[in-house]
């Protein structure tokens, strides 16, 4: 019978189960002894129940008789010695009691708790210890010479299998969402298969994670067992509750004893997978029955582990250089190009087939400021601009952003119900902005999980509260995943930033090309204003200034003759008067536009003011200059303009002599036009 909660119901049962101190249970395994002892290991403080099953004084008796009498005044001197300025012992220490007239060997732990020290004794196995070392090292070798993680993890569960007997051996791995899925498996014929099957992360409850930090093996070697108290249960001192983190007898919780006890497990060994970034994830030992493996096979499964860990390590970091090594390798080509500078569109249809397959991804896109440029499966330019814009704003903030499951992401809005569901995001920064985005897309990929037992947070109610239970069934149950792609990777997001890196160097050298082209350009424009006379487009004055000037130095420099032209159209305010101002400029352009027309490459037309122009003649002596006014005038006087009638110029020719500046020159140039003006228009008259 279930009966209904409320979402913050079911909150708080979730957060009351993470809350659960399970680290301080008062009560350890009925496996071994614990005592709790004060910092100077003067007094007994506590100890468990069971005291007198190991040695010859009850738990009640302990503190009078003290620490010397219980534990034997030679393991506790050396127990001081070997905690002196430490947290835990070294390694076990294996001490020998007399005990109901036997003498017994025990497994002796001890670190601190607080300003408590704690001691945990364990009875010995009689097997002796040198097959178990030979047999381990063999294993080792084993681990040691697999290539890859697949026949590793294969490897370590049959070997932990055939090392410490179990029924199931499995390695669960945690994914990013805390899931855990059991990637290799080791048992026997009477139990069920749980390889490929899923775990929800609530299984393994955040206290049980920090605990597997703390303490990489827990042991439970009979999950019907009752737990035995600690006498008293709280310290008498403090009144707190022992923290038994550090141990290896600590009472297992309720919870789990229910969860392990559905399972149909009556035993229970794991070991943490550390890895670089937090527990990658766990080897666990099912039996179907207690079973007390001896604290040496504890820690040779624990030391196998360990090694097989390391070894995952680095054939996964082995795997990640040889990946970046291919990006690398794509990387140089691009950066070779840097001198070519080839825009968004022509760098992706060069590199973007190579990325699709590096990346694994249906579509890459650049997004460069407004340019969009695409290769492969991708959602249309619009929604591309829009994510880039999202992504250097209010979602991404301009950093490296991802998701395998756009629908349920804060990018939903610009995906809806798409086929992409997986974006791999990064900037191609420069300084604090980035004005493009390299965009990695996934597909959907339908994902068919067996979880083993339908995960439920359907808490049941215990005392008025909503309490969360383990689940009864283990039974496989399938849930199709729809609405991911498949994971980006860390090493993937790794090459993807670096790629991006490039792209941006890229980028940033290309704008700052297309900008010098543009500065050139505008410079270009300006010095033309500058120099232009806007009606004619012509030279305006300043500019033919500079350039007599110039013509003027390089004549007296090398001797070079040459002359200036001067004219004014004749009675030009008639044609104004006439016609109109406009038609006076078209009179203007047109007769600049034929003198232009005359003129050799070495000769000069520019605008000298009003109706009124002049032409530098380079390389001309006064015949020369003559004759050319003289076509100048007679071309003048043949012009046709349309809405006007024709119109004549008076022509004043000089040319240079040493000793002349611009001055004196124009000077003469407009004392010969002002004669031919005086002699009747129309004519050529020189001064030289
Ligand atoms: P002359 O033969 O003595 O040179 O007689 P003119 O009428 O040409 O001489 P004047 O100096 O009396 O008049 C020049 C006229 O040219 C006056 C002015 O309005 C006109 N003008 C000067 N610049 C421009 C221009 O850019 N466009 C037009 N439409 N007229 C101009
Ligand atoms: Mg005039
Ligand atoms: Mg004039």
């Amino acid at each position: 019978m279930s009966t209904r909660f409320s979402d913050a119901e079911v909150l708080a049962a979730l957060e009351e189960c993470a809350r659960e101190p399970i680290h301080q249970p008062d009560a350890i395994q009925p496996d071994g002894c614990l005592l709790s002892l004060d910092h100077a290991m003067e007094r007994v403080l506590q100890a468990s129940a069971n005291l007198d099953a190991y040695l010859d004084v009850t738990a009640r008796d302990a503190p009078v008789a003290g620490p010397s009498r219980v534990l034997g005044a030679r393991l506790l001197g050396r127990l001081r010695r070997e905690l002196a300025g430490r947290g835990q012992l070294p390694s076990a220490l294996v001490a020998s009691r007399r005990h109901a007239d036997h003498v017994r060997r025990y497994h002796v732990l001890a670190y601190r708790s607080g300003n408590r020290v704690v001691i945990e004794l364990e009875p010995m196995g009689g097997r002796r210890e040198t097959p178990l070392l030979s047999a381990v090292n063999r294993q080792l070798q084993a681990l040691a010479r697999a290539e890859q993680p697949s026949t590793l993890l294969d490897g370590l569960v049959e070997g932990v299998r055939s090392l410490a007997g179990f029924d199931r051996v499995m390695v669960y791995r945690f994914d990013e969402d805390g899931h855990g899925s059991v990637v290799a498996e080791s048992r026997g014929e009477k139990v069920d298969s749980y390889l490929d099957h899923h775990f929800p992360a609530s299984d393994i409850p955040p206290q049980v994670r920090r605990l597997y930090s703390i303490n990489a093996i827990r042991s439970i070697p009979d999950a019907t067992a009752d737990a035995v108290v600690l006498v008293p249960d709280r310290d008498p001192e403090g009144g707190v509750s022992l923290d038994l983190s550090a141990g290896m007898l600590r009472a297992v919780s309720p919870v789990h004893l229910t969860y392990l006890r559905n399972m149909g497990v009556g035993s229970s060994l794991s070991v943490a997978m550390h890895g670089d970034d937090g527990l990658w994830g766990l080897l666990a030992c099912h039996g179907r029955t207690p079973r007390r493996i001896s604290p040496a096979l504890r820690d040779a499964v624990a030391a196998m582990v360990y090694m097989a860990t390391s070894r995952l390590l680095l054939l996964q970091s082995r795997e990640d250089a040889r990946y970046l090594q291919r990006v690398h390798d794509s990387r140089g080509l691009l950066t070779r190009e840097r001198g070519r500078l080839q825009g968004p569109a022509k760098l992706l249809r060069r590199h973007g087939p190579e990325w699709l397959a590096l990346f694994g991804a249906c579509g890459v896109a650049l997004v460069y400021r407004d340019q969009v440029a695409r290769v492969g499966r991708l959602p249309g330019r619009a929604r591309l601009l829009q994510v880039a814009e999202y992504l250097s704003g209010p979602i991404g903030r301009g950093e490296a952003w991802y998701s395998r499951r756009l629908r349920s992401s804060p990018l939903a809005g610009v995906f809806g119900k798409s086929q992409w569901c997986g974006l791999l995001a990064v900037p191609l920064s420069v300084g604090d902005s980035s004005p493009g985005w390299l965009l990695l897309f996934r597909p959907e990929q339908v994902e068919t999980r067996v979880w083993a037992g339908k995960p439920q947070d359907v808490p049941v109610k215990r005392e008025g509260r909503p309490v969360l239970t383990p689940r009864s069934s283990f039974a496989s149950w399938r849930e199709e995943i729809r609405g991911s792609s498949l994971p980006w990777t860390p090493v993937e997001h790794r090459a993807a930033v670096e790629l991006g890196e490039d792209l941006a160097v890229l980028a940033v050298s290309r704008e700052f090309d297309e900008l010098n082209s543009r500065l050139i350009e505008a410079n270009r424009r300006l010095e033309h204003l500058a120099h232009t006379d806007p009606l004619t487009g012509t030279w305006n004055r300043y500019r033919v200034e500079q350039q007599i000037d110039a013509e003027i130095a390089a004549a007296e420099r090398y001797d070079r003759r040459c002359a200036l032209l001067l004219f004014d159209v004749d009675h030009f305010k008639q044609i104004n008067d006439c016609y109109g101002h406009e038609a006076g400029d078209r009179v203007l352009t047109a007769l600049a536009a034929q003198v232009q027309r005359m003129l050799r490459g070495s000769d000069y037309l520019g605008r000298w003011g009003g109706e009124e122009f002049v032409v530098l003649a380079t390389n001309s002596d006064a015949d020369a200059a003559g004759f050319l006014g003289e076509r100048l005038r007679q071309s003048v006087a043949g012009m046709e303009i349309p809405g006007t009638q024709p119109v004549t110029v008076s022509v004043g020719v000089t040319t240079w002599h040493p000793g002349d500046n611009r001055r004196s020159m124009v000077a003469r140039a407009d004392q010969a036009m002002y004669r031919a003006k005086r002699e009747g228009r129309n004519r050529v008259c020189s001064e030289v």
